[in-house]
């Protein structure tokens, strides 16, 4: 049975790409407000649990129950734009052509240009990007790259925010200063978010449970 807190829980989750299977009955849960890393080598479907949370894959058995409802279970599948879900991926996935302000902007169409504006500004703030919004990612380093993919994924507000290694490609000096800066971010945001990495010394710095 569910615990009243649970905010997110993952039941007996199974998933296939064709023949071959990738998750096998995984189970966990998370509270509201909770950091939390998940730790698995290269290739365990680490990734692939992400996309089944976002709602960018089905399962092929279990459930995930999000925030009050069952999003992904036996004939119930909400898409991923009803989901609240955001997302940071590996590779950051920011958009070439467009400056920071831009891609940060992204995920705020549907919002009124004096407001979008207001969320826009309070991003760049919390990122300590002010100086850097007219410029494109190839003009940033690695790790202000970074803080843009997390800031645009932060800025329409989900409930659930996933990081998909968001350290994996940063050089081995920036990494510590950067996990600590995203730290600072997530707890100043108030976000339940669940981060997955190959490598247990950035969850080690950056949740406040591993499982
Ligand atoms: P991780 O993120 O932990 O490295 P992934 O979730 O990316 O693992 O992948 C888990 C397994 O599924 C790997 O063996 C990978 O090769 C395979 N896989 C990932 N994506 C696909 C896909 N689109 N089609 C087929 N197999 C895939
Ligand atoms: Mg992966």
């Amino acid at each position: 049975m569910l615990k009243e807190k649970t905010f997110l829980e993952v039941f007996e989750l199974s998933f296939s790409y064709g023949a071959v299977s990738v998750l096998e009955g995984l189970s966990f849960a998370i509270e509201k407000g909770e950091i939390v890393g998940l730790a698995g080598p290269s290739g365990s479907g680490k990734s692939t649990l992400l996309r089944l949370i976002a709602g960018l894959e089905r399962p092929r058995g279990g459930s995930i129950f999000l925030d009050g409802e069952t999003v992904a279970g036996e004939s119930v599948f909400v898409p991923p734009e009803w989901r609240g879900v955001g997302m940071v991926f590996q590779d950051y996935g920011l958009f070439p052509h467009m400056t920071v302000r831009k891609n940060i902007e992204f995920g705020l169409r549907r919002m009124g240009r004096d407001q979008r504006a207001a969320r826009v500004e309070e991003m760049l703030a919390l990122a300590r990007m002010e100086d850097l919004m007219s410029r494109y990612p190839y003009e940033l380093s690695g790790g202000q790259q970074q803080r843009v993919a997390l800031m645009r994924a932060l800025a329409p507000r989900p409930k659930l925010l996933l990081l998909d290694e968001p350290f994996s490609s940063l050089d081995a000096h920036l990494r510590e200063s950067v996990c600590r800066e995203v730290q600072v971010i997530l707890k100043e945001a108030e976000i339940t978010c669940l981060f997955v990495s190959h490598d247990r010394r950035d969850i080690d710095v950056v949740c406040s449970r591993t499982m």
